[in-house]
C-alpha cells in the first residue's frame, strides 16, 4: 500500500488508530467570579452570556452560602454552567482532629453545590511541607478524608476536584497524571483538574497530561504562560493548541477558566474579550 492509495487509512503505516470521544469536545470558556467585569450579580452573569462564555466559577466558603440561593435564581433560564468554587484546604495535619474539622467543612459546601447543579469542589489534599509523610497521607486521604467528601459529592451530585500544583506549593500532588491515580483510587465522586499554569512548570506535555487524566478531568484552568496573567498578554508563549488537542482526544466538555492577574492599568473587559478569541482560535486550531 502507498500513502496516496485514498483507500488506505490514515493510519496504515503502523501507526495506532485513535477511537473518537463518543461526545467530541467543546469548549467552555470560564471566568472566575472576581474577574467577571461588572459589580452586580446579574450583570456579572449577562456579561458571560452575551460574550459567549459557557459556565462560572464561584468562591467556596462564605461566599456560597451567602450567595448560594441568589446564584440559583439568578442562573435559571441562563445558558450558562455553575462548573466549580476554589477556596482553600489541606488534609495532611497530624492530628487526627484537625483532619476531621477540615471534612466537617466542607460537606455542607458539597451540599450546596449540588444544589446549584456545579461541577464540584476544587480541593488541595496538602500545601506546603505536609504535616504527614507522603504514604501516610496518600492512604489517608484515599481511604478517608478525600474518600468521605467524594462520597459525600457524589450522593449530592457533584464531585471533588483534585487540583495539582506546583512543587514549591505543594510536592504532594503536582501533576495531573499522580491526581488521575488518586481520583481512580478514590472512585466515585472524585475527579482531578489541570492548570496550564503550574502545567508548564511541572508536566512534559500538555497533551499528555490530559491524556493521562482522560475522562476523570473535570475543569481546566488557563492563564498566560509567563506571568500568570491573562492569556494572549504574554505573546507567543501564550501557545494553548498542544493543550487544547488533549481535550479533543479526550472529549472534554468541562470549563476552561481564566484564574490569573491582570497587568497593571490594563482594561480588564477589553483584555478578556481579546482572551476569548485567542483561546476560540487556538482551539480552531487544536
Ligand atoms: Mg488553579
Amino acid at each position: 500500500m502507498t500513502k496516496n492509495d485514498s483507500s488506505t487509512a490514515p493510519n496504515a503505516d503502523g501507526m495506532p488508530d485513535l477511537t473518537p470521544p463518543e461526545q467530541p469536545a467543546r469548549l467552555n470558556l470560564c471566568l472566575q467570579w472576581r474577574a467577571i467585569p461588572g459589580e452586580e450579580m446579574n450583570e456579572k452573569l449577562d456579561f458571560l452570556e452575551s460574550h459567549g462564555f459557557a459556565a462560572v466559577e464561584i468562591p467556596s466558603g462564605d461566599w456560597l452560602f451567602e450567595n448560594g440561593a441568589a446564584l440559583k435564581q439568578a442562573m435559571a433560564a441562563r445558558d450558562l454552567f455553575i462548573a466549580t468554587a476554589c477556596g482553600p484546604s489541606d488534609f495532611s495535619y497530624v492530628e487526627p482532629e484537625k483532619r476531621e474539622a477540615e471534612v466537617e467543612k466542607f460537606l455542607p459546601q458539597l451540599e450546596a453545590l449540588g444544589d446549584l447543579n456545579a461541577v464540584g469542589l476544587i480541593l488541595c489534599p496538602a500545601r506546603s511541607k505536609p504535616g504527614l509523610p507522603f504514604p501516610e497521607l496518600r492512604e489517608d486521604f484515599v481511604d478517608s478524608t478525600g474518600k468521605r467528601l467524594a462520597e459525600h459529592a457524589a450522593e449530592h451530585g457533584t464531585r471533588i476536584v483534585l487540583e495539582p500544583l506546583q512543587r514549591r506549593e505543594t510536592q504532594f500532588l503536582r501533576q495531573v497524571a499522580d491526581g488521575a491515580a488518586i481520583a481512580r483510587d478514590i472512585g466515585p465522586g472524585c475527579s482531578v483538574m489541570g492548570d496550564f499554569w503550574h502545567m508548564s512548570k511541572e508536566e512534559t506535555s500538555f497533551m499528555g497530561a490530559f491524556l493521562s487524566a482522560g475522562k476523570l478531568l473535570a475543569h481546566v484552568h488557563i492563564a498566560s504562560l509567563k506571568n500568570r496573567k491573562v492569556p494572549g498578554t504574554d505573546g507567543p508563549a501564550d501557545d494553548y493548541v498542544d493543550g487544547f488537542q488533549g481535550l479533543k482526544l479526550i472529549g472534554y466538555s468541562g470549563a476552561v477558566s481564566f484564574e490569573g492577574g491582570f497587568p497593571e492599568g490594563a482594561d480588564k473587559k477589553q483584555l478578556i474579550l481579546e482572551m476569548a478569541k485567542l483561546l476560540r482560535e487556538q482551539w480552531a486550531m487544536a
